[in-house]
């Protein structure tokens, strides 16, 4: 089963970045190249059926499986990034950290207005990354259908936050 394969390969990092966190590091996955197959090929099966005209993934690792899953869905993949990296004409929309705050930003003509969008980041921890994320789509007046992420931290409870966007959020990893 692709979720026990997963979690086989997933490595957990104590202290990292900072003391007290336990990061999940998903870079043995990028080394298997069957079982990145094997993931886009499930978010595939998982989004059968619905209309999605644009792949939006987070930097840095949203843009991993995001890009993998467009192309193989043959859309389009736009990169949201952190502030001052993407270099045309951007908009941009700031969140709360547990110290301090970030700024990501998309392009302003990253997509036509009403095109149906599917956000796409490797985890969902607080959900203050994509919450951010889908502001700037719904800016530029895009449909989020969706949300798909490889790893979800379930005990942060934070789909909440997400059902106000869209109520589709897949995760393979639990
Ligand atoms: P959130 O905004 O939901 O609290 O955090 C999610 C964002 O932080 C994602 O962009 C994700 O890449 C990153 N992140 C937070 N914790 C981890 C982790 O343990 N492992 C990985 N791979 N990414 C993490």
């Amino acid at each position: 089963m692709l979720e026990k394969e997963l979690k086989d390969v997933i490595r957990d990092i104590p202290d990292f970045p900072q003391p007290g966190i336990v990061f999940k590091d998903i870079t043995p996955i990028l080394k298997d190249q069957r079982l990145c197959k094997e993931i886009v090929f499930e978010f595939a099966r998982r989004l059968e059926g619905i209309k999605i005209d644009v792949i939006a993934g987070i930097e840095s690792r949203g843009f991993l499986f995001g890009m993998m899953l467009a192309n193989h869905l043959d859309i389009p993949f736009v990169p949201i990034r952190k502030q001052g990296k993407l270099p045309y004409k951007t908009i941009s929309e700031s969140y709360k950290l547990e110290y301090g705050q970030a700024t990501i930003e998309i392009h302003e003509d990253a997509f036509e207005k009403g095109q149906n969008i599917l956000i796409h980041d490797d985890l969902l921890a607080t959900g203050g990354t994509v919450v951010a994320a889908s502001k700037l789509i719904e800016k530029l007046d895009g449909k989020i259908v969706g949300y798909s992420f490889v790893i979800s931290l379930d005990f942060l409870q934070s789909h909440g936050r997400l059902t106000r966007f869209s109520d589709r959020i897949i995760s393979l990893v639990h």
